[in-house]
């Protein structure tokens, strides 16, 4: 440690241009029109959601718990029974979902129309995908591995991800899927349906792991994919220290080091990160 401390941030980090853009709507929305209830955490963030409502925004876990004159639907999306349920009570719509996801929701929902099976490599439970199924109108099914499905007599299978997952690993799974289901199969339809900001997130703190001694990942303990950045970067072998905030550094962390990285999740705010490089900054020296 001492003066000759160098801080590099990774290449890409922090809030990915959807989450953005949802929290950037909410803050016009409360900004022009007051209150706003937010269907779940607009962001895995503590921090946001704190701001947030501080301004006016309140987390609802379903319609039921709704009591401002609007409601939002977060980044992830909604399934077709929301929208419609939204209509009925009367509410107005913030709608948040990234671009992104409403693409893969138009894709479930035209090939579920055109007649295909609509297979999305995914965790069931996840909001985004609960989204998804919806669209497909009941003709759909999620899963990560095609093992688990049942029997499937269509002929047709189409096959869509969620967002987040690895572009990589969404190629292999369409492979299990011709594996299990080939000889049945007339006609199959890939959409590769991936988000390429999660995995920038995971190559950019690879690239950044590959020379400093020690790297810092900035987030939420609740978001799935910063804890998932933090793996990527302590399966390097570097010195991975997962932090919410700057608070939680040790000085003893920084004792011998001479270059540090700092990356954050997809969920981590812009001013969370800074507080930590101006942190770093105060006991080693001057980020780079
Ligand atoms: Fe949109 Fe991608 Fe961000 Fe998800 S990770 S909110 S799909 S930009």
């Amino acid at each position: 440690m001492g003066d000759g401390l160098r801080i590099e941030l990774a290449r890409v980090y922090g809030f990915c241009p959807g989450v953005r853009r949802a929290v950037e709507m909410i803050e016009e929305h409360l900004a022009r029109e007051g209150r706003v209830a937010t269907l779940g955490a607009i962001v895995h963030n503590a921090r946001v959601v704190e701001t947030l409502a501080g301004k006016g925004a309140t987390v609802a876990r379903s319609l039921g718990e709704v009591e401002a004159p609007a409601v939002a639907i977060t980044a992830h999306g909604a399934g077709r029974e929301v929208y419609a349920e939204i209509e009925r009570r009367g509410l107005k719509l913030v709608d948040t979902t990234c671009p992104i996801v409403k693409r893969a929701q138009e894709a479930a929902r035209r090939l579920a129309e055109e007649g295909y099976t609509v297979l999305i490599y995914g965790e069931e439970a996840h909001p985004e995908v609960r989204g998804l199924l919806s669209w497909t109108k009941g003709k759909g099914y999620a899963t990560l591995s095609p093992q688990e499905l049942p029997e499937l007599s269509a002929k047709k299978l189409a096959v869509i991800s969620q967002t987040t997952k690895d572009r990589e690993a969404f190629w292999g799974f369409v492979q299990e899927v011709i594996s299990r289901f080939h000889p049945s199969l007339e006609d199959l339809r890939v959409v590769d349906t991936t988000c390429p900001e999660t995995g920038r997130r995971y190559q950019a703190a690879l690239e950044l792991a590959a020379h400093v001694q020690a790297i810092f990942v900035v987030g939420s303990r609740n978001s799935a994919n910063t804890r998932k950045l933090a793996e990527t970067c302590r399966k390097t072998g570097v010195s991975t220290y997962f932090i919410e905030s700057a608070e939680e550094i040790n000085s003893d962390w920084l004792s011998g080091l001479s270059r540090v990285g700092v990356t954050a999740g997809a969920s981590t705010p812009d001013e969370v990160i800074d507080q930590v490089i101006q942190r770093l900054s105060q006991i080693g020296g001057d980020a780079a």
